[in-house]
């Protein structure tokens, strides 16, 4: 007998898995006079805890590993499937079609460099002034774009500056502002790329903690992310995507693995996979983030984005009832937005802030201008200069799992007890 749709539905919930803990939740730190506080992190867009079914995959696969796709033993042929099918976890959890390639970088900085190293011949990369560096600064032959000033100004000003390339061109955007945690808007970029024989690549560094991606539904040519955003150890991230301009560009590192004979010349593998991962791989590394994207996927989005919404809803609306704590953001307040926020605090530099925010409450904040220095000083009116001093800085809240209630209402009382003083 088929399952009703009830049925089915009733089923799929079962399955779901409660929000995994992080590692770390309990951790306490000292506070100005000695005392122990919890540790509020607010710090997630920078590198998110791990999360316990990682560390547990980890740890089940620490006891027999060994070089990967080199050996007959057992513990190399275990690490090898281990490998091989954390590959194919982080293809499903993309959304990736079944012939795009998935190779395991250090993290995204390294997968955008990688990218940029297979460019065919006179590619013109198509890049906004609102990227994060490692989407902003790898490209050889760049145009960059002015923030726009509303979504739709992004589509209009890749759908003209495309139009006036010719030759193969790229467009880079990122799905979620790491500044502003802004969703972009990737789809319909997409449809313009390609209207004009581009492809896009999206920078999912801040995007895939915190809602799915479906890069096959969205069309999108390349993406690449972070494990340790991701709730997973440093070390480990991925480029995915079409296969064709990574078959033919350079390896990236050249050494064993990567090709397939060596002899007065040597013969390289076509295949992205091996050919741009020489050496030995951080198979650990590649192992927790593919728990990682296990472990969200069980949980599921919609109790993710839910509680995520809940807490960034209530965090916004405290800073927004505080005198002179001012939030950014590119396309104003109501626009959609991942759990990021970063702002400023009249009379206070922002390393002052995070100063105080640390030293007297126990609240883990970021300041600067977040590896974006374009997009901040334009957010904050700034002219070019010195890059980290106070003046042309903010300060940002990020959250994920394992963010509190508590934290966030700490985060606002200590605000206001700041701008009180
Ligand atoms: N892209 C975005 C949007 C980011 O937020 C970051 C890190 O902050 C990166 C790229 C670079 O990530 P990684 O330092 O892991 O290479």
């Amino acid at each position: 007998r088929a399952a009703t749709a009830e049925e089915s539905s009733a089923t799929a919930t079962q399955q779901r898995r409660p929000i995994p803990a992080v590692l770390g939740a309990d951790l306490e730190v000292p506070v100005k006079g000695g005392r122990l506080v919890g540790y509020a992190n607010l710090d997630y867009a920078a590198s998110a805890p791990c999360l316990e079914p990682v560390s547990a995959a980890v740890t089940a696969a620490l006891p027999a590993y060994s070089s990967v796709h080199r050996g007959a033993g057992y513990a190399s042929q275990l690490t090898t499937a281990r490998y091989e099918q954390a590959r194919h976890t982080v293809r499903a959890f993309v959304g990736a079609r079944p012939d795009d390639a998935v190779i395991f970088t250090r993290n995204t900085t390294d997968a955008t460099n990688l990218l940029a190293g297979c460019l065919p011949e006179g590619c013109t990369t198509v890049v906004f002034d609102t990227e994060h560096h490692a989407s902003l600064l790898p490209w050889p032959n760049a145009v960059r774009l002015a923030p726009p000033a509303f979504p739709g100004e992004a589509v209009r000003a890749a759908d003209e500056t495309l139009a006036a390339i010719d030759g193969p061109k790229l467009l880079v955007v990122t799905a979620a502002s790491n500044v502003t945690g802004e969703l972009w808007p990737i789809a319909a970029l997409a449809h313009i790329a390609h209207r004009h024989g581009a492809r896009i690549f999206v920078d999912a560094a801040q995007y895939v903690p915190h809602r799915k991606l479906n890069l096959t539904a969205l069309d999108l040519d390349y993406i690449a992310f972070s494990g340790h955003k991701l709730y997973a150890p440093f070390g480990a991230g991925a480029l995915v995507g079409r296969r064709d301009w990574l078959a033919a560009g350079e390896p990236y590192l050249k050494g064993g693995g990567a090709v397939r004979s060596v002899g007065e010349s040597v013969e390289w593998h076509d295949d992205p996979e091996p050919r741009h991962e020489a050496g030995t791989p951080n198979v650990l590394g590649a192992i927790a983030l593919a728990a990682a994207c296990d472990a969200l996927t069980a949980t599921g989005w919609t109790e993710l984005v839910r509680e995520e919404e809940r807490l960034l809803a209530r965090l916004r609306a405290g800073l927004a009832s505080i005198d002179g704590v001012r939030e950014l953001s590119l396309w104003g307040p109501d626009h959609p937005r991942v759990g990021i926020v970063s702002f400023t605090v009249d009379g206070y530099s922002a390393r002052e802030v995070a100063e105080v925010l640390s030293g007297e409450y126990g609240i883990g904040v970021r300041d600067g201008k977040f590896c974006a220095h374009p997009f901040v000083r334009h957010l904050l009116g700034a002219s070019d200069g010195g890059c980290e001093d106070g003046t042309a800085s903010a300060v940002r809240a990020s959250i994920g799992i394992g963010t509190t209630q508590e934290h966030v209402d700490r985060l606002v009382s200590a605000l206001r007890d700041l701008v009180s003083r």
